[in-house]
């Protein structure tokens, strides 16, 4: 008996102790969340999951107000924090997809490695924890769907507004972050950009006889083929040819690419790309910006990628074309658009 009492005496503490803990806790994640600039919806939602405030079917089955604890998708898991927050097998599925748009969300198993994860990307790639925080909020808001109207949002929709609710800022300078040197070893293969964006890849090519050429070639987010374009001309400077192929795109502007939710510019020159992003970057600050760069505002939003070279195929056959003479093709039915051009479009639109 005394020792049952002792025991329980220590518990007391102990639970104080942890109540404590928690609550500082939950104010210290709450600093460093405040920075991820959160849309006030989502900055709640997480305000309650890291306190436990969420009507899960765990909650839920813990206060007895339901007799089912698990994940109502059929996960075979208690529908607690840890689930909401990383284990569930539909937001799995969304940021497979955000992955394979180029973006580089992680995976969490538990809630306190997830505010751990989410804590290191803040200030660092602060548009991933932000996009991973709203990723969480939506496949919630379509669990909830799921449970009153019996019905879900597709995980492609899913993924497509969390891109579009994390990515509300005109220029997104954080997001060159994401695209570190890394990026060479994990893809291989050219990446679409997400829904309603433009990707426009290219790249520049010199022959010895500094004969040079640069091309580009824009396409949607199914892999569809847009415009693309070469330009001939003499130069030495290979790193410097692929920025005129940058600058050459106020030459190919449409309407159709204002009109975008956004354009991601991408190259396999890392040092251009680098430069490219401390342009924008610059912007930002100082409302500076080169004239023969100026014409990039005109878009909704500009990222700018720096991709391999395996993933830059179709902009390397723009630049080799060029070298014979210059081009732009509006369409696929241009009798001069020589079957490389189209099989390697195939290739890469069949990924
Ligand atoms: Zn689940």
């Amino acid at each position: 008996m005394e020792l049952k009492f002792k025991y329980s005496g220590r518990s007391i503490a102990a639970l104080a102790f942890q109540a404590v803990t928690e609550q500082s806790e939950g104010t210290a994640h709450w600093m460093w969340m405040k920075e991820l600039k959160l849309r006030p919806n989502i900055e709640l939602f997480w305000w309650r999951l890291c306190n436990d405030a969420i009507p899960s079917n765990d909650f839920l089955f813990r206060r007895r107000l339901n007799n089912f604890s698990r994940c109502p998708r059929g996960c075979k898991e208690e529908e607690n924090g840890c689930h909401i927050a990383g284990k569930c097998d539909k937001l799995r599925t969304v940021i497979s997809i955000l992955n394979g748009w180029g973006f580089q969300v992680p995976f969490f198993d538990n809630i306190s490695e997830c505010l751990e994860g989410l804590k290191k990307l803040v200030g660092k790639k602060s548009l991933i924890a932000n996009m991973y925080c709203t990723t969480t909020r939506l496949v919630w808001k379509s669990r909830c769907k799921l449970i009153h109207d019996g019905i879900e949002d597709s995980v492609n929709s899913l993924a497509a507004n969390a891109v579009s609710t994390s990515t509300v800022c005109n220029f997104i300078n954080s997001y060159s972050d994401n695209w570190d040197v890394n990026q060479r070893k994990l893809f291989c293969s050219w990446h679409p950009p997400p829904p309603g964006w433009i990707k426009i890849n290219v790249d520049a090519s010199l022959l010895r006889n500094n004969v040079a050429g640069f091309g580009g070639v824009a396409r949607d987010d199914k892999g569809r083929f847009l415009i693309a374009f070469g330009a001939k001309l003499m130069h030495w400077d290979i790193a410097q040819m692929e920025l005129m192929a940058v600058l050459y795109l106020k030459n190919i502007i449409r309407d159709w690419m204002i009109e975008a939710q956004g354009v991601i510019i991408e190259g396999d020159n890392f040092n251009i790309i680098k430069i490219l992003r401390l342009v924008m970057k610059t912007w930002k600050v100082s409302k500076i910006i080169d004239d023969n760069l100026a014409f990039l505002l005109d878009f909704n939003q500009v990222l700018f990628s720096f991709s391999n070279r395996d993933c830059n195929k179709l902009a390397d056959v723009c630049a080799n074309l060029a070298l014979k003479k210059s081009f732009i093709w509006e369409d696929l039915s241009f009798e001069e658009i020589p079957p490389s051009f189209l099989f390697c479009l195939k290739e890469e639109y069949d990924l």
